[in-house]
């Protein structure tokens, strides 16, 4: 129950309250001092809950997003790199994408407004948990080894800080006019696809 039917659950009841002292008026004290306490109590209940309504809950809609000293989100930091739950993170549109909440949004944001441009821009890859990065170092090569891959645990892919786009040429020359807009950055030489989110602070 949200705070304005809970207050307007107890004017509703504090006008059923004076209706039945109204009411009770007529007949015996006893009668009038019972209604009336029960009455009260129950408003007192609802006080209460109007009260609780009011602290804040620890939740979702409370987060703050901002990124500590590393560039890592505050709020996913101490899961570790490629071990965050799939409930901490945000999901990209309707698509099986997982990013951090912020960068879900914006990378949403500007799928569409692409979209609107005639530009259609996929997506490849998002959130990679710890194993299935050690999945691609073994497959693709470690990037300081000439490969595609960032070693297990310091992938901006394990925040869910980076997005591999699928983009034809139109679309790549749209996303360098237009990402960094929406906070996505091409910060790895060899890798045109990977866009990493990198808000302004
Ligand atoms: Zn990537």
């Amino acid at each position: 129950m949200g705070i304005e039917q809970v207050n307007s659950r107890i004017a509703d009841i504090q006008s059923r309250i004076i209706a039945l002292q109204t009411q009770a008026a007529g007949q015996t004290t006893r009668t009038t001092a019972a209604t009336s306490a029960s009455g009260t109590a129950f408003a007192t209940q609802l006080s209460n809950a109007v009260a609780a309504q009011s602290t804040p809950a620890a939740g979702a809609a409370d987060k703050v997003y901002k990124l500590n000293s590393k560039g890592v989100p505050v709020d996913l930091a101490a899961y570790g790199n490629g071990k965050i739950p799939a409930n901490a993170l945000q999901q990209v549109g309707d698509t099986r994408h997982k990013l951090w909440a912020p960068a879900a949004e914006k990378l949403n944001t500007m799928i569409a407004d692409a979209k609107r441009d005639g530009v259609k821009i996929g997506i490849t890859d998002s959130y990679r948990s710890y194993e299935e990065q050690v999945d691609l170092a073994r497959r693709k090569g470690l990037y300081s080894q000439g490969g595609l891959a960032a070693k297990p645990g310091t992938s901006e892919h394990g925040w869910g800080m980076a997005a591999d786009l699928d983009l034809n040429a139109k679309a790549q020359a749209w996303m360098r006019e237009n990402g960094a807009r929406y906070g996505f950055v091409e910060n790895v030489p060899r890798e045109p696809w990977h866009w990493a989110f990198e808000p302004k602070t």
